[in-house]
């Protein structure tokens, strides 16, 4: 047994210092960034965030919508085959900022050669490959048995925590490896199990890792506000991963609820007298969607058929305030990475990192009115 006695880093953690720069507006920051992966020998360019391959966030009506600013979309794997094969072929599609995700059972590849078999040649340029635990023999296989296959997609692999597994299946054919156990919104893994790394350690050390072997990284996970995927990104990720943060729009899967809550507010009714006749707490209303983990119970009941006996729910369920449409959402975010960029004299997304210098602090924000905050 053994212990690391540094200290790591999640995006609350730290903050960054700013630096002069001879930027004068938001307006003068690039966010696009051009890749060429190693491994498919692709080149790709666009803004390097991704919607999580959550079924309430990887929907095709996101990708439609991301798309249109240049940000991929992980579709969630619970499309049909025929569903998958007419988006993936339709004139409207831009599949340059889409990926197809699969698990690795025998069921994920029979489905995934039925689905290929049905799309023209060249299409599909992304497969995320995805999995709790990267950690696992038969997950390292299954990278390479798909990237032996079709040497020209490009392998979005994870999730996995550190350097040397990062290594690993970069060898072994994947091109940008998903980093983060537990720091999801709606995950309980680091609860169930005691398992994870603090976010913005573990992008350092997979990103160090990756860039080393020519490779790429994802950040997944753990993003709560724009300022969190701009130190993502300053903490050397070449993409970030969204799930929470682009939850509860009307591009999602899910219902639009009415939810009732009562807050300090009371209701009086007073007497002819001015007296009190009765007094009850006020009812408010909000629109609500439902936003869960991949493996909570919620996602086990639709599509699993409930939780197998060997296995607990590692995800939970939870109400998002209805957000109207994404666009919005999205806007802001590359709203506040171009401004970050600002503040620490990066003309470039890509020049973020080489300018970052975090501060350790213990205090983030001000939360005075936090419950007021978006
Ligand atoms: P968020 O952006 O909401 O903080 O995190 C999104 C990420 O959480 C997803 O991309 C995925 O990696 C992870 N995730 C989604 N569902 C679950 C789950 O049920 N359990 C765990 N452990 N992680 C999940």
């Amino acid at each position: 047994m053994q212990i690391i006695p540094d200290d790591k880093f999640d995006f609350k953690s730290v903050l960054l210092r700013p630096k002069r720069s001879t930027l004068n507006s938001r307006s003068e920051v690039d966010l696009m960034r051009t890749f060429k992966f190693k491994n498919s020998g692709n080149s790709w360019t666009g803004i390097p965030i991704m919607s999580a391959n959550m079924d309430t966030t990887g929907t095709m009506e996101m990708q439609r919508e991301l798309a249109k600013h240049k940000v991929m979309t992980c579709l969630h794997k619970h499309y049909t085959v025929d569903e998958l094969a007419e988006f993936f072929n339709s004139p409207d599609t831009d599949t340059q900022y889409v990926a197809y995700s699969m698990g690795i059972v025998e069921k994920d590849f029979k489905k995934w050669d039925e689905f290929y078999a049905k799309v023209s040649q060249g299409t599909i340029k992304f497969v995320c490959i995805d999995v709790a635990n990267g950690y696992t023999e038969r997950f390292g296989d299954a990278v390479a048995k798909f990237h032996q296959k079709h040497p020209n997609i490009t392998i979005i692999a994870g999730n996995v925590v550190t350097c040397e597994i990062t290594e690993e299946l970069i060898l072994r054919g994947a091109d940008i490896i998903k980093v983060g156990i537990g720091p999801g919104s709606v995950c309980t893994t680091r609860i169930q199990t005691g398992v994870g790394m603090p976010q913005l350690s573990a992008i350092m050390e997979c990103a160090d890792a990756a860039h080393g072997l020519g490779g790429l990284i994802c950040s997944d996970g753990g993003c709560t506000c724009p300022g969190d995927v701009a130190k993502a990104f300053a903490g050397g990720s070449d993409f970030v991963m969204l799930g929470g943060m682009l939850a509860g729009h009307e591009e999602c899967n899910g219902k639009i609820e009415t939810s009732y809550y009562t807050t300090d507010e009371v209701e009086v009714e007073f007497n002819k007298d001015g007296t009190v006749k009765s007094s009850k707490p006020k009812i408010h209303e909000k629109k609500v969607m439902k936003f869960y983990g991949m493996s909570s119970d919620t996602a086990m009941d639709k599509y699993s058929g409930g939780v197998a006996q060997y296995r607990s729910s590692e995800g939970r369920t939870v109400e998002v305030p209805f957000r109207g449409r994404v666009e919005t959402t999205i806007l802001d975010i590359l709203g506040g990475v171009r401004s970050t960029c600002t503040y620490v004299g990066a003309s470039t997304l890509k020049q973020i990192s080489k300018r970052a210098t975090f501060i350790k602090v213990v205090q983030q924000f001000n939360s005075t009115f936090s419950s007021k905050l978006k």
